[in-house]
């Protein structure tokens, strides 16, 4: 939307196509609040800074096509194939902006050994149950998987009269921001059960019960540490996976973030192709997907009008301690947002680039927390070999 918005800004004409029947993607579904802080310095809640885009949209008469699924793209000649209630048809573009956003890790890529009953959940799709469709999973529930979602969700059940026994996280430290750790659990007094995980699920027809295990730092199971927790609804918040499958021919991904490989103009590997928020990496807030999607539209808009052309595109390496890191290549045209992961927790630390010339401190970073900073694009002028960013404890 923030894109769509931007590019139409520009002046070109914008169709937005979205496969469910309203736009906003996972914001619809997200009541709480923690929205926009920086992108509209409100605070909002999520289908609130959706309808803020979407009035926006609306003054900006972007071509909103609902319910129609994009399920290919030639991405040379920029043909759009839809399929929709009406049948298949095709747009033919001049320049695309992806923000198809991210999955949830499903159930059977955990491999955890035993039955397969109802009621076990993603916890993506249990928060759409409770806060769009009315329904509650179960009666007593675990989670398993400390994102935030899982967080998230471990409060708004409580809140729905639920009872939840605990959030397992395999790690040493919990996988979602601080925040939402104090005000989902600790303000409700909800465990959060660091170095554990699910070992083996039983149920006949429903979830009956499942077997928790201590774990170590390799994951392997801490003998005589298990016991066995009687409830009938799992929610898995075990990670989300940008969702960047079979869209188009050429179009690189970054092997560690998993999402779009883009350079810091929004484009992909392709010409003329761009991509922000999820499917590029997972991002933390809103407020960076947005700013991304706006940059992304403006850029795909003076391409459509044969005002920009591709960059070569410098690369940006990874160094010790950085694992999610966007972007993938630098565009010296634009300037530099860089969003990067730590790959653990540190006390103290300093992210160092000899070539962008930074030493920037911090006191105390995790890995569900994205580091943020911008770098002028006057410092990018006369880079040409790639350019390393790295984080020394
Ligand atoms: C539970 C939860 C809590 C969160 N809490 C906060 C918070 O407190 N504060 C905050 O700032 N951020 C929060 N976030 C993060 C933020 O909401 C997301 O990062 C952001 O909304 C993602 O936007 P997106 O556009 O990348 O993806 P999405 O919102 O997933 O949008 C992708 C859209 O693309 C559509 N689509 C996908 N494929 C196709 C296709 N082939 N054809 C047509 N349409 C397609 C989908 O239907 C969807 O509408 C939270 C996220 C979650 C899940």
């Amino acid at each position: 939307m923030a894109a769509a918005l931007s590019a139409s800004r520009e002046g070109v004409m914008v169709t937005l196509l979205e496969r469910e029947k309203k736009t906003g993607g996972v914001l619809n579904q997200c009541i709480h609040h923690g929205f926009g802080l920086q992108f509209y310095r409100q605070e909002l809640t999520g289908p609130e800074f959706a309808h803020k885009l979407q009035l926006e949209m609306n003054q900006h008469s972007v071509n909103v096509i609902s319910e129609s699924y994009v399920r290919h793209i030639d991405t040379m000649r920029k043909y759009v194939e839809v399929l929709s209630p009406d049948g298949v048809f095709i747009i033919q573009a001049r320049a695309i902006v992806l923000s198809t956003g991210a999955r949830e890790r499903p159930f059977g890529s955990l491999m955890i050994p035993g039955d397969r009953p109802a009621g076990i959940y993603t916890a993506g799709l249990a928060q759409r149950m409770v806060n769009l469709e009315n329904t509650l999973p179960g009666r007593r529930a675990l989670i398993l998987g400390s994102g935030d979602i899982g967080l998230i969700m471990a409060r708004r059940l409580t809140l729905e009269g639920m009872e939840v026994l605990g959030v397992v996280e395999r790690l040493p430290y919990p996988g979602g921001l601080t925040r939402n750790v104090v005000q989902c659990l600790e303000d409700y007094g909800i465990p959060l059960h660091l170095s554990h995980t699910v070992v083996e699920v039983r149920g006949k027809k429903r979830l009956e019960r499942v077997l928790l295990s201590k774990v170590d730092e390799n994951f392997n199971i801490i003998p005589g540490t298990q016991r066995w927790l009687k409830i009938d609804t799992l929610i898995l918040s075990a990670g989300l996976i940008p969702q960047v499958e079979d869209l188009g021919e050429g179009l690189e991904t970054d092997p560690v973030n998993r999402g779009f490989a883009v350079s810091n103009s929004c484009e992909t590997s392709v010409e003329g192709i761009f991509a922000a928020g999820n499917n590029v990496a997972v991002f933390d807030l809103v407020d960076y997907v947005a700013a991304e999607g706006w940059i992304a539209g403006k850029n795909a808009a003076l391409h459509a009008r044969g005002e920009r052309r591709k960059s070569p595109g410098i690369p940006i390496v990874r160094g010790k301690n950085v694992g999610v890191l966007v972007p993938t290549f630098i565009d010296p045209s634009e300037h530099l947002r860089v969003y990067l992961r730590l790959r653990k927790p540190m006390d103290r630390g300093v992210v160092i680039s000899k070539e962008l010339d930074i030493e920037t401190p911090f006191n105390y970073g995790t890995p569900s927390e994205m580091i943020q900073f911008v770098i002028n694009r006057d410092k990018l002028q006369g880079l040409k070999k790639a350019v390393k960013i790295e984080v020394i404890e």
